[in-house]
């Protein structure tokens, strides 16, 4: 099958200005790109002009368990996202943390219940990834989380020498099957008292295997600064490669802290490689913890198993209601998640501006009322971020959610539209395209995507799923 893509205003992913071409496609891979390409092709289509780039690779998902489900990455395609990293935060489907417990202790509920976690190694995720075939490309990372629930029942302390070994040995079994690396996240119960010390280690492997380490750090708040200086301290210690995840500065009181964090983290990339990610939100998501709601404008509880009629509604008015405080109103409310109104916009707009960060979604598949960066992360940053308010270019964005993330990433065919690399792309409308998802109706797709092949694949066009089979792609280390 092969395909001959007319007429469109190709970004190749570089951060190069765009230029009018053809794009030709052959057995899912990229054979031709230029202007008037004399190739025939079992299918023409002709782009009118519309921009055609790499598909967007969504460097930061919760997408693990849904993955799996026919339908579950249909939030991801429908804004061009054509890859998917999962496993983060710490959290990963695999190898299972469930012996000894009942459910997974949060926030590993975020991703799926007791039932999800039903592979006992991370090869078992993985091939049931590949037996499946997965709507977009997946690049699994293994979580932290669920190494240390394997390896401790009691969470709430730091690891002992021979529990670091026991989380080694899953590490090893992880990147031996393909895990693009190992992510933590520090700010969650599972994870808090874990040391710097026991991350040195584990990091260690990972530099050693030459995989990424991504990181949730300790603390995003007005101890972001600090955590910086612990990640950089791990990242000089192991050596590894870095990934900064959804960095942020968090409350009243860290507003602006990021001009210092930004500025620790040019220091550093001298001479090691820390790279960052960012979701173009000026709220947060994820469980329900009183810590994350003391510091923000506004809570809105995203799902809550004992009171599901309360997704959706605002904290402050659920406490007036039944007549708690805030820390009360979450005990009842757990286990459950919520948006945190909590950032600032100036913080955000200088962390898209800086070169190195990519762009993620952060979304939450299982959420009842989702944070609207489910459906909209990837267009609000090409529509309102460097369309309408100009804080990057076009191909600036483009590329940070292609060719730089692909080279973070070390994925060497994707990324890019080049002769040679896998045919993942998407032709959208610079003009129109815009996030329609937004807090009060978080579930609508994007408009102005026109078409998203996975793989050389359509596999979205003109506002939904296209009945072709699903074409992504295991993308193991
Ligand atoms: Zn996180």
């Amino acid at each position: 099958m092969s395909l001959l893509i007319r007429n469109a205003l190709v970004y190749d992913g570089s951060g190069a200005a765009p230029m009018k071409a053809d794009v030709a496609v052959e057995g899912g891979a990229i054979v031709g790109v230029g202007p008037d390409l004399p190739v025939r092709a079992d299918e023409v289509r002709d782009a009118g002009g519309l921009a055609l780039a790499p598909g967007f690779i969504d460097v930061h998902t919760h997408d693990d368990a849904v993955a799996l489900e026919a339908d579950g990455l249909h939030p991801k395609l429908s804004q061009g996202v054509t890859t998917v990293v999962t496993g983060n935060c710490g959290i990963s489907l695999a190898p299972s943390p469930m012996a000894g417990r009942e459910a997974p202790p949060p926030p590993l509920d975020l991703i799926g219940e007791a039932a999800a976690y039903r592979f006992p190694r991370f090869v078992d995720f993985l091939d049931a990834l590949r037996a499946f075939t997965p709507g977009c490309n997946v690049v699994p990372l293994v979580g932290h989380h669920v190494l240390r629930a394997r390896a401790m029942a009691d969470l709430a302390r730091p690891a002992a020498d021979h529990e670091i070994e026991a989380m080694r040995a899953d590490l090893a079994e992880a990147l031996a099957a393909g895990a693009a690396g190992l992510s933590t996240g520090l700010a969650y119960p599972p994870a808090r008292h874990a040391t710097t010390d026991e991350i040195a280690a584990l990091a260690a492997d990972v530099a050693a295997a030459g995989r990424i380490w991504t990181t949730h750090m300790r603390d995003e708040r007005l101890g972001v600064v600090s955590s910086v200086a612990e990640t950089l301290d791990v990242a000089r210690r192991s050596g590894v490669r870095t990934l900064i995840s959804h960095h942020k500065c968090c409350g009243e009181a860290a507003f602006g802290l990021s001009a210092t964090t930004l500025a620790m983290i040019e220091t550093a990339r001298k001479t090691m490689p820390i790279d960052l990610d960012l979701y173009p939100y000026t709220a947060s998501s994820t469980v329900l913890i009183e810590t994350f709601a003391r510091d923000s404008r506004k809570v809105t509880v995203s799902w809550s198993d004992p009171h599901p009629e309360m997704a959706g509604r605002d904290l402050a008015e659920i406490c007036a209601e039944w007549g708690v405080d805030q820390n009360e109103a979450i005990g009842r409310l757990r286990p459950g998640g919520a948006i945190y109104h909590q950032m600032d916009d100036g913080d955000l707009e200088r962390i898209l501006a800086y070169p190195p960060t990519l762009v993620g979604s952060d979304g939450l598949p299982r959420d009842k009322r989702p944070h609207p960066r489910l459906w909209g992360a990837f267009p609000r940053v090409l529509g309102h971020y460097a369309r309408d308010k100009g804080v990057i270019s076009l191909q600036t964005a483009i590329a940070k959610m292609t060719g730089q993330t692909a080279k973070t990433l070390h994925l060497a065919d994707r990324g890019r539209i080049a002769p040679g690399c896998k045919a993942d792309l998407v032709l959208f409308d610079p003009a129109a395209i815009h996030d329609a998802a937004d807090y009060d109706h978080p579930v609508r797709p994007a408009e102005g995507i026109a078409g998203v092949w996975v793989n050389g694949v359509l596999a979205w066009a003109e506002g939904a799923p296209t009945d072709a089979p699903r074409a992504g792609q295991v993308l193991a280390a």
